[in-house]
């Protein structure tokens, strides 16, 4: 993928938070820059790894977190829920993966982003109108005939009461198991 040739000075006008000059730092790497440092992206990514990968750090790193952790556990949870209201759709969709990844039902070719989108589109009808909205796999996964994969274009968004309606019906047929 060929990167837009930048100074450090237009990325900067332009809000980009890297830049990309094409000609490589002191150790040799053409890869992006960092605006606010200079600094070499992928230098930074090597000097990380090589201090996470001394155990001391890490284990200092971990000690760290346990203190911040006591002393301020409203902050802890606060940052997860928050976190956790933010990616109700990436959420929802990992759960499914994980579920069909069991069966082998999340071919590679699926537009993760795509389905992510679906489940929190869902959460957001769900929120908007107060009724129960659910992300529908059209040929379910866990099918006793027919078994669904896990991919965007056998996710439908119905409604609770669609969803049970829609079990009811399949249930002879597929042998259905609900989904959300
Ligand atoms: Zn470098």
């Amino acid at each position: 993928m060929a990167m837009e040739i930048l100074s450090r000075e237009e990325a900067r006008v332009q809000g980009h938070k890297q830049y990309f000059t094409g000609k490589p730092c002191n150790k040799g790497h053409v890869s992006k820059r960092y605006v606010s440092t200079y600094q070499c992206v992928e230098c930074l990514k090597l000097s990380t790894a090589q201090w996470r990968s001394k155990p001391s750090n890490m284990q200092h790193m971990r000690d760290q977190w346990h203190i911040y952790r006591e002393k301020h556990p409203e902050r802890v949870k606060a940052s997860r829920d928050a976190w956790r209201a933010a990616n109700e759709g990436r959420l929802k969709e990992l759960q499914q993966r994980r579920r069909a990844a069991k069966t082998r039902q999340t071919p590679k070719w699926g537009d993760r982003a795509a389905m992510i989108e679906i489940y929190a589109q869902a959460r957001s009808l769900t929120k908007l109108t107060g009724i129960e909205f659910h992300v529908d796999h059209v040929v379910p996964l866990q099918g006793r005939r027919v078994r669904g994969l896990h991919v965007e274009h056998n996710l439908q968004i119905l409604t609770k009461y669609e969803n049970q309606k829609k079990l009811n019906r399949f249930d002879d047929y597929y042998g259905n198991e609900q989904d959300v």
